[in-house]
């Protein structure tokens, strides 16, 4: 997942882009966490998807809460 400008299009395939929800999920080594309902720009056509980046500082904030708190699995909603 990049961050992008959710102007013009799919720079991967060319295609329409349109906005959604989708799941983040990152490995920290002793644990996973996951995002639910983080929302997104998603390409209809091959499913490539962009985050802003406002929503990407969220990501890294919950990332660094888990890491600190050493769970193993961290299952959030944005
Ligand atoms: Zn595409």
């Amino acid at each position: 997942m990049k961050e992008s400008p959710t102007n013009g299009p799919c720079p991967v395939c060319g295609g329409r882009k349109t906005a959604g929800k989708t799941t983040y999920s990152v490995d920290l080594g002793f644990g996973v966490v996951v995002v639910r309902n983080v929302p997104a720009t998603v390409c209809r056509q091959c499913g490539e998807e962009w985050i802003g980046a406002e929503i990407a500082s969220e990501l890294e904030r919950l990332v660094d809460e888990a890491r600190q708190s050493r769970r193993q699995v961290e299952v959030v909603s944005l």
